[in-house]
């Protein structure tokens, strides 16, 4: 009986060996799993080409993952949309034509957006401005049939710029958080959240995967880049900052280091139009109701997508001086600056992300 008993818990001192062994041996055998890559395209969201890569030792929970942040990405970019209706839901659109009407129930990912959007707008002195949208419309009108009909481009009014910019004032926009409802109080003031919406969603998406516990992951949706840890084989990710140039040979101007940081862009050679042989972008001066004329392009690396986005908006519109300014603020932003003339311009810590640079 004794002997049987001692037999027993030799057993499960045996079984309680194996089982400290196993749990201080699984996590280094589990860094040699090998992880396979699972990657998904897709056109629809956003208006832009989109990827999406997944490292994972499970095919199905990758596969999961993917389908998971398209139908994300596809939800934001139906509450953002400031041109179209869905049915059923109502979104910025929804808003912009209820200004002056009546404050609209919206998801709460919309207001959420909307809170971020105003205090970056407070944090970067009102040039990212949400509340431009009058203003941007106008702009958005000439461009879209400038590109439809090039021989007959024009050129926006400046009387009928300067009387939309008297309707982009922050505070007509109303956010109500326990009625749920955003309200334009300015019946000639409209929305445009294309500074800050793709990075604002893909933040977002990309934070729900960690929590889901995906470790290695990146993002690319039109350019606005997100990654997640470092790839399968643990290295870090390598995103290229493109050539604002896109007449030049070479297509990178750098080549970043990246793990668990985002990268964005803002650049004139993104959108634009062409009146009289001259360019004309998209991203705004609010002070000249212009396209901003101080650099090339900017991009912006820290681990927030959003900030990067509305960021990088931000510093297009403001001369590299004020922009190093801004950023005194905003600690763990780095950013590259292209000058007018190509001329590449870093914060101090940029270079230490960056593998390899081409000379300016
Ligand atoms: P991004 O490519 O992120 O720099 O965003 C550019 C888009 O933001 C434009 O297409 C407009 O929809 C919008 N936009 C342009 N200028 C501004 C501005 N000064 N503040 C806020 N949004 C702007
Ligand atoms: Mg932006």
């Amino acid at each position: 009986m004794v002997k049987r008993l001692r037999i027993a818990l030799v057993a499960l001192a045996g079984v309680a060996v194996a089982a400290a062994l196993y749990f201080v041996l699984a996590p280094l055998l589990g860094a040699q799993t090998q992880l396979s890559r699972y990657k998904a395209s897709f056109f629809d969201v956003f208006d832009t080409y989109s990827e999406i890569i997944i490292y994972s030792a499970d095919e199905a929970s990758a596969q999961a993952e993917l389908d998971r942040a398209h139908a994300e990405l596809t939800a934001y970019h139906q509450l953002f949309d400031i041109y179209n209706d869905y049915e059923g839901l109502n979104n910025l659109k929804t808003v912009n034509d209820n200004a002056g009407v009546a404050p609209v129930k919206v998801d709460e990912r919309i207001l959420a957006l909307v809170a971020f959007a105003k205090d970056m707008y407070a944090r970067t002195d009102g040039r990212m401005n949400i509340a431009l949208g009058s203003v941007l419309a106008i702009w958005h009108a000439h461009r879209t049939a400038g590109i439809d009909d090039p021989a007959n481009a024009t050129l926006p009014d400046m009387a009928e710029l300067t009387a939309a910019a008297q309707h982009t004032d922050i505070a007509s926009v109303v956010v109500d958080e326990a009625a749920g409802t955003l309200y334009l109080s300015d019946p000639e003031a409209r929305l445009d959240v294309g500074a800050v919406a793709k990075g604002y969603a893909v933040e977002r998406v990309a934070q729900d995967m960690i929590a889901r516990g995906v470790s290695s992951a990146i993002l690319s949706i039109g350019g606005n880049v997100r990654t997640i840890g470092t790839r399968g084989d643990g290295s870090s990710w390598r995103v290229n900052v493109q050539n604002p140039d896109l007449q030049a040979t070479v297509q990178s101007i750098a080549t970043l280091d990246l793990q668990d940081l985002s990268l964005v862009t803002s650049g004139s050679y993104q959108r634009y139009y062409t009146v009289d042989g001259k360019q004309y972008h998209h991203i705004i001066d609010p002070d000249t109701l212009m396209p901003a004329a101080f650099t090339w392009a900017v991009s912006v690396v820290t681990q927030d997508s959003g900030l990067a986005d509305a960021l990088s908006t931000a510093l297009y519109t403001l001369s590299i001086e004020d922009g190093k300014a801004l950023l005194e603020n905003f600690p763990g932003v780095e950013a590259l600056w292209v000058t007018l003339d190509g001329t590449l311009v870093r914060t101090d810590g940029f270079s230490t992300l960056a593998r390899e640079e081409e000379a300016g």
